[in-house]
C-alpha cells in the first residue's frame, strides 16, 4: 500500500511551497487508495516556533488536505511528533558507531571554520577534511569529556545515485558529500538521519518533497544502506520561482497561507491554484475538485522545471470561485471580512442576495464585502470625478423628481424601476443614461459598481428613496462631501 508523508518543521508559517508539497502528497495517496500521513519533525527545539504546529495543521485543513495518520488524530506507527522517536535515533546512531559507520569528531568551531576558509582559498567545495576519523580507538580525546559531534563515514570515492521519480538518476560523487554529521554535540539527532529512520519505521513507500532536499537525499541513502534499510522510492517535485526567476520571498508578496486568507483568496482558489504549480491535469482545463485532481493525479505530469508563481493567476482563479461556490459558502467566508470592514448587515438586504449582486466584479472577499458596504450603510462621501460630472446644474431637481415617481411605485424589482426611469427620461427629455449616473452616485457614493436597477431592487424602495432625497439636499445646501 502507498504510503506518503508531510513532514513539516514548525518552525513558522505554513509556506505556499510547503502546501503544495503536503497537497501533492495528499492526492498522490488518494489516487493509489493509500495513506498520507502528517509528522511533525520538531528535533531542533532551538527552531521551534510557539503555535507553528498549530497554525500549520489549521493552514492544511482550511485547504481541504486531510491526514489519515498524524499528531492530532493517532495511528498505527506513532509517534507523529519526531521528538518523541528520539530512542530509536539514539539506538540507531550506536549502531552505527558500533559498526565503524560512523564516528565521533571533537573539532570546533573555530577549527572548522578555519577549515573551510582554507578550502574557499583553493576553490575547493566546503566540506569536512576527516581529521577526526582517523583518530584510533584509544585516542585518550574519548574519554577527556569534550564535547563531541557524530558524523558519517562516507565512502571516499564512489557515487551515490538518486532515482528520482520525476526527473530520473541523479549522480552524486561521494568524495563532494563530506563525512556529514548526524548527531550534534548534545546527541539531538539531525535531519538527514532521523528523516530517514522515520521514513522507514512509518513504512514510507514515497518520499515527495521540494527540490531544495534533492542535494539531501544521497546522505540519506548513505544512511539507508549503513543500517541496511529498506529504501522508499524519491520523488522531488520543482521549486515555486517568483516571475523574475529568483527564489519566491517576502518581496513578492504573500507566501503563507495565512497571508492569502487574510487578503480574502478562498482556500478553494488557492488549492486549486497550487495543485497547478508543477503539475498538470491530462485534459484543458484548469478549475477542479479536489476529488477531480485525485482520480488525475500521478507523477508522470509532474515536471522537472520551477513553477513560476504568478500572482495574477491567483486572483483569476479567485475570481473564478468566486462565481461558483454557493452564496451560503461564500456568506460564511465573508463574515471575517465584514467584521473588518465594520460593515453590519443585520439592518439591510439579505447578505446572499447582496452577494449575488456583487461577486462578478470582486477578485477577493476583501473587495466583495467593499463592494456590498454600501448596501448596508448610506455613503458618507461621493467621488470627486463624479460630482463633476454628474451632480451639476440640475442634478437635485432631478433626482428629487425620481424620488417621487420612485416613491409611489406599487411593484418594487428590476423592470418595474427601469421603467419608471424610461418614463422619467421621457417626461424630462433627457436621456436614460443621465438620470442613472447621477442616481448611481447619490445612493452609492460611486461612478462605477453593478447595474443600477439591479442594485436598486436589491438596496430596496424606502431606501432608495430616501438617498435620492438626502443627496438632492446635501446638493442644494453645498454639504455634500467629496471623496478624499
Ligand atoms: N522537515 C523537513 C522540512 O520541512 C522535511 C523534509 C522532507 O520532507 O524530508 O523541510
Amino acid at each position: 500500500m502507498v504510503r506518503v508523508r508531510f513532514a513539516p518543521s514548525p518552525t513558522g508559517t505554513l509556506h505556499i511551497g510547503g502546501a503544495r508539497t503536503a497537497l501533492f502528497n495528499y492526492l498522490f495517496a488518494k489516487h493509489h487508495h493509500g495513506r498520507f500521513i502528517l509528522r511533525v519533525e520538531d528535533t531542533d527545539r532551538a527552531r521551534l516556533v510557539e503555535g507553528s504546529e498549530q497554525g500549520m495543521l489549521q493552514g492544511l485543513k482550511s485547504l481541504g488536505i486531510v491526514w489519515d495518520e498524524g499528531p492530532d488524530v493517532g495511528g498505527d506507527y506513532g509517534p507523529y511528533h519526531q521528538s518523541e522517536r528520539a530512542a530509536r535515533h539514539k539506538e540507531a546512531l550506536q549502531q552505527l558507531l558500533d559498526t565503524d559507520q560512523a564516528y565521533r569528531c571533537y573539532c570546533t568551531a573555530d577549527e572548522l571554520a578555519e577549515e573551510r576558509k582554507r578550502q574557499e582559498a583553493l576553490k575547493e567545495p566546503p566540506r569536512y577534511s576527516g581529521r577526526c576519523r582517523l583518530r584510533p580507538a584509544d585516542d585518550p580525546i574519548h574519554s577527556s569529556g569534550l564535547p563531541f559531534v557524530v558524523r558519517m563515514k562516507v565512502p571516499a570515492s564512489g557515487v551515490t545515485v538518486v532515482d528520482d521519480l520525476i526527473r530520473g538518476p541523479v549522480t552524486f560523487e561521494n568524495r563532494i558529500l563530506g563525512d556529514f554529521v548526524l548527531a550534534k554535540s548534545d546527541g539531538t539527532p539531525v535531519y538527514n538521519f532521523a528523516v530517514v529512520l522515520d521514513d522507514h519505521d512509518m513504512a514510507i513507500t514515497h518520499v515527495i518533497r521540494g527540490e531544495e532536499h534533492l542535494s539531501n537525499t544521497p546522505k540519506q541513502i548513505l544512511v539507508y544502506q549503513a543500517l541496511n534499510l529498506a529504501m522508499p522510492a524519491f520523488a522531488h517535485v520543482p521549486m515555486i520561482l517568483a516571475p523574475d526567476h529568483t527564489k519566491l520571498s517576502k518581496r513578492h508578496g504573500a507566501t503563507s497561507v495565512e497571508e492569502y486568507r487574510e487578503q480574502g483568496i478562498l482556500p478553494e482558489a488557492l488549492t486549486n491554484y497550487l495543485l497547478l504549480l508543477g503539475w498538470s491535469p491530462p485534459e484543458e482545463t484548469e478549475i477542479m475538485t479536489l476529488e477531480q485532481a485525485a482520480q488525475w493525479f500521478d507523477l508522470d505530469r509532474v515536471q522537472h522545471t520551477a513553477a513560476i508563481y504568478d500572482v495574477k493567476k491567483l486572483q483569476w482563479m479567485n475570481s473564478q470561485y468566486l462565481r461558483l461556490l454557493p452564496l451560503s459558502a461564500l456568506a460564511e467566508d465573508l463574515q471575517p471580512f465584514l467584521q473588518a470592514q465594520h460593515i453590519h448587515v443585520e439592518t439591510g438586504p439579505d447578505l446572499e442576495v447582496a452577494i449575488g449582486l456583487v461577486r462578478e466584479r470582486a477578485r477577493t472577499l476583501v473587495e466583495l464585502a467593499e463592494g456590498i458596504a454600501f448596501l448596508y450603510a448610506r455613503p458618507e462621501t461621493f467621488e470627486t470625478k463624479g460630482i463633476e460630472k454628474h451632480f451639476q446644474g440640475e442634478a437635485p431637481d432631478r433626482l428629487r423628481a425620481l424620488a417621487d415617481t420612485l416613491s409611489e411605485l406599487a411593484q418594487w424589482n428590476h423592470d418595474t424601476v427601469m421603467e419608471a426611469y424610461d418614463k422619467e427620461a421621457l417626461r424630462l427629455q433627457v436621456k436614460r443614461a443621465e438620470l442613472i449616473h447621477p442616481s448611481r452616485l447619490a445612493v452609492t457614493g460611486r461612478t462605477v459598481g453593478p447595474g443600477l436597477f439591479e442594485l436598486l431592487e436589491v438596496l430596496g424602495q424606502k431606501e432608495t428613496v430616501a438617498r435620492l432625497r438626502e443627496a438632492a439636499t446635501a446638493l442644494e445646501e453645498g454639504r455634500l462631501m467629496p471623496t478624499p
